[in-house]
This record gives structure tokens, C-alpha cells and sequence, in this order.
């Protein structure tokens, strides 16, 4: 713990940082827990229904209009006050009930990849060949997410608990970040506590953060002419691009082992016989801090403009969007832990096994099954793992509290069918009642106990102490499809 404090002050830059909040807060099961958990069972038939719509709907970054309105009716018809449309995206909306301090709130994702289309079965099949499917879950994360705030909200109704709670429906995950501009719009200014998860092939609080990125495009312009008659008169955009790749390319010895980067050709002209005029490079670049991530994007510029300047042509960078790394907060986790061992494991059928490992099987990789035990905390957990979320953003404006479920079978490979499969059945279904439960649990406690919210919001100061947050989005609205279906 004080090696992993010492290294995020170097991270950070910090000279002094206070120490970090103590004593985990123990868990009190009583009946706001019961009474959350039967609620969410009550609800079950009610978030499978909307997991499996939203499923089916499969939409991806901000077309997302009909998974976002039935989740956001539900959360009407429940008595929640719902502002649809917010930050400048009509697929985001927050839904509030109660009134007051304090605020816990709890995110809920909902679009798809493209692509990735798969029926609900162990063998590889789309339901319509390219179309997008959800291969990340999060058909799931949006239905337990909300299930958990309307059981939260039965409480405040019935005045066992007291304040407000409040679900954020955030959509375009996957590209754009839906989060960092509801961030920007102030949306979680007086939120104290944010809950999130995420499906998993495992069960665990979360203290593994998430890598910091950030998503750019290189354009390149240069003059067309004939290949072969006057290619003295051309000058090639492609060759710019080519040089510029090249240099990230060589880039890679000279970066820490953590940087992750990555790029595809969108356009590198349109016959060999032709000049290019216009070529255009798409890239990622990750690290552990987006500290890192800034002085590697220093570089990065100096190698845009010196391709050009080699090639003779122009170069714009421009930045699309990008993610903070996740702050993990410790006692948030702890938290999170007791209430997930509460809840305890989820028990998967016989079947279920043996879809996974007939699943495991076709994706070619060892039949293990399904891990539904809920994992020991880890406290020493290193570097992140190569993947970024816009759940970031949010951390570095207000502590959140993390977890992954299982929805999918050891080792599946996400972003990809098998997880698909999971998520439009029970093995994907058990993971969604487990989560919202756990997250009903976590959210009684910090309702019922200050102290709790002031141990996770002191870690919180000490984390992001002395950082000034501003989100890599561009200045303007988001990047809205200007036709939705
Ligand atoms: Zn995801």
C-alpha cells in the first residue's frame, strides 16, 4: 500500500501528498440490504427484459436512441424524474429520485460494437452478418445499473433512506467518451459517490485502474498528379503519411513498456496511378497516466510535422477524444468487497457450464468454464491492463467505485462474439442481477454512513490533490450522427 502511494505521488509530480484514508468501513447487512436485494429480484423478469432489448437493439455510439429510451422509460415509470438529451447528446440522459444530500449515483452504458453481430449461442453465427453486436455487455451494465437505483429509490420512497439517487445514462463508451462531455457539462458537480462496474470474466472490486488515451487523426495534404507522366509535380500525401507511421513506429523502443499504440490507414488515395492529395492515419496512444500520454503526444506532433516537412505536403493533427486512467479508490474497493461477499457467488446450472466451455471450445481456447466466485481483494494489483474507459473522466471528478462480473466464460475474448453470446442469455443475466445487487448494497451503506462517503472522498482529495482535470475532447459539441436511425 505505501509503495503503491509513494508511486502515484511520482506519477503525479507531487511533492507531499496527506496520507490516505485508513480503516476500511465495515459492512452492516441489515434491512435495507434485504430489502434491496429482494427488490432486484423482483425486478429481474423487468432487466432481463431491457438487457435483452438493448441487446437485440445492438446500437453503437450515440445512435443509441432506442436502448437509451427504454431504459430512460423505465426509470420514469418508476417515479424517477428524467432529463433526456443532456450534454448535447440525445442518447444521454440522467433520471433522479429524492431530494438532497447526498447524492450517490451510478453509471450505465448501453451502445454496442460494430461488427460484431452474434446470435445466443457457443458457436460463432451473427444474427445479421456485420451488423453490431454487444461485445462488450453493456446491455447489461445499463439494466443493472438502473435496477439497482430504482431499488435504492423504493428506500428514499418509503423513507428508510434519505437523499438522492441518481442514474446516468451514458452512451458511447466504446468511441467519442459520452461521459467526458456530460463531465464537461457539469453533470456530476454535486454527486459524492459514483458507482460503476463492468462485465468481466471475473469477479472482483476493482483496483486495477485503466489506461489513460488519447484518439487522434493525422490528415495530410499534398498535390495530385499523373504517377507516370509528371510525378515530378506531385507531391504525395501517402509519403507523409508513411513517413509519419514509420517514426511511430521507431517511436516504440524508446517509449516504457506500458505505452500501447496503434493506428489504421483511412485513406490512402484511391489508384496507384494517381498522386495522392489527401491521406489520413487514425491513432491511439495509452499509458498508465495521461501524463505520460502528454509528453508522448509532444513527440508525436514533432513527428507529424516533420513527415510533412520530409514529404513536402501539409499535416493537421487533430484530437478527437481521449480518456483519463481510472483513480481507483482503496476504500471505495473495500466497500465494494464486503458487499459483494455479502451478496455472495454467483451459481451458475450444469448447462451453463457446458455452454461456456462448448463457447470456450469454438473461440479456441482452454474449456474452463465459468469463474463465479467473488475474488479476494487485491491490494497490491500493478499496472493497468491495456484498455481505457471514459469512467476516468468521471473519477477525476468525483470518487468512484468500480467492480467487474462475470458474464462470460475464463478467458473470453472481448470486444469480440463470445461475449456477445453471454449477453443475450442466463449466463450474462446472472451477471447482471449479481452486479446490480452488489451495487444496491454498496449504495444502503453510503447512505446510511457519513463516515464511509468521507473516507472514500478524503482518499479521493489526496489522489487528485494539486491535478487540474481537463478532459482531451474538443472544444465544441459532441460528435452527434447527424442522421440517427
Ligand atoms: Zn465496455
Amino acid at each position: 500500500m505505501i509503495r503503491r502511494r509513494s508511486a502515484c505521488v511520482l506519477a503525479l509530480g507531487l511533492s507531499m501528498v496527506p496520507g490516505l484514508a485508513g480503516a476500511a468501513p465495515a459492512p452492516k447487512p441489515g434491512p435495507n440490504k434485504e430489502a434491496v436485494v429482494a427488490s432486484v429480484e423482483r425486478q429481474r423478469p423487468a432487466l432481463v427484459d431491457l438487457a435483452n432489448q438493448v441487446w437485440g437493439f445492438a446500437e453503437t455510439a450515440l445512435k443509441e436512441t432506442r436502448s437509451a429510451k427504454v431504459l430512460a422509460d423505465y426509470a420514469a415509470a418508476q417515479g424517477f424524474r428524467v432529463e433526456r438529451g443532456v450534454a448535447g447528446m440525445p442518447t444521454a440522459f440522467v433520471a433522479s429520485y429524492g431530494e438532497g444530500k447526498p447524492v450517490i449515483a451510478v453509471l450505465g452504458e448501453y451502445d454496442a460494437l460494430p461488427g460484431i453481430s452474434q446470435k445466443a449461442q457457443p458457436t460463432k453465427e451473427p444474427v445479421t452478418a456485420g451488423a453490431p453486436g454487444h461485445g462488450c455487455g453493456h446491455n447489461l451494465f445499463g439494466a443493472a445499473s438502473l435496477g439497482s437505483a430504482v431499488a435504492i429509490k423504493e428506500l428514499i420512497a418509503a423513507g428508510k433512506l434519505h437523499g438522492t439517487v441518481r442514474f446516468y445514462g451514458t452512451p458511447a463508451e466504446e468511441s467519442v467518451g459520452g461521459k467526458v462531455y456530460m463531465v464537461r457539462e457539469g453533470l456530476f458537480r454535486d454527486v459524492d459517490v459514483v458507482l460503476a462496474w463492468h462485465p468481466a470474466d471475473e469477479t472482483r472490486a476493482d483496483t486495477k485502474s485503466s489506461q489513460a488515451m488519447v484518439d487522434f487523426v493525422v490528415d495530410f495534404h499534398g498535390k495530385t498528379s499523373h504517377a507516370a507522366l509528371d510525378p515530378w509535380n506531385g507531391r504525395s500525401a501517402l509519403d507523409g503519411l508513411e513517413i509519419f507511421t514509420h517514426a511511430l513506429n521507431m517511436m516504440r523502443e524508446h517509449v516504457r513498456p506500458t505505452v500501447r499504440m496503434h493506428y489504421v490507414i483511412k485513406d490512402g488515395g484511391d489508384v496507384p496511378n494517381v498522386v495522392p492529395d489527401h491521406a489520413r492515419v487514425w491513432v491511439w496512444v495509452r499509458d498508465v497516466k495521461h501524463a505520460s500520454v502528454d509528453e508522448l503526444m509532444v513527440r508525436v506532433r514533432k513527428m507529424a510535422e516533420g513527415a510533412a516537412l520530409a514529404a513536402d505536403v501539409e499535416s493537421t493533427l487533430r484530437v478527437q477524444s481521449g480518456y483519463y486512467e481510472r483513480i481507483v479508490n482503496f476504500t471505495g474497493a473495500r466497500l465494494l468487497q464486503a458487499n459483494m461477499d455479502w451478496v455472495g457467488p454467483i451459481r451458475y446450472t450444469g448447462a451453463e457450464q457446458d455452454f461456456a466451455r462448448a463457447l470456450q471450445k469454438a473461440a479456441g481456447i482452454p474449456e474452463k468454464g465459468l469463474a463465479g466466485e467473488v475474488k479476494p481483494l487485491d491490494e497490491n494489483p500493478g499496472d493497468p491492463k491495456g484498455a481505457s474507459s471514459d469512467v476516468g473522466d468521471v473519477s477525476w471528478n468525483v470518487p468512484v467505485l468500480h467492480f467487474s462480473t462475470t458474464t462470460a466464460p475464463i478467458g473470453s475474448p472481448w470486444h469480440a462474439w463470445p461475449v456477445a453470446a453471454c449477453g443475450g442469455m442466463s449466463i450474462g443475466h446472472k451477471g447482471m442481477v449479481f452486479a446490480a445487487k452488489a451495487l444496491a448494497a454498496t449504495m444502503v451503506d453510503l447512505f446510511e454512513r457519513p463516515e464511509a462517503r468521507d473516507a472514500i472522498r478524503k482518499e479521493f482529495a489526496e489522489s487528485t490533490w494539486g491535478t487540474a482535470y481537463k478532459g482531451y475532447i474538443p472544444d465544441g459539441p459532441p460528435p452527434v450522427p447527424a442522421t440517427t436511425p
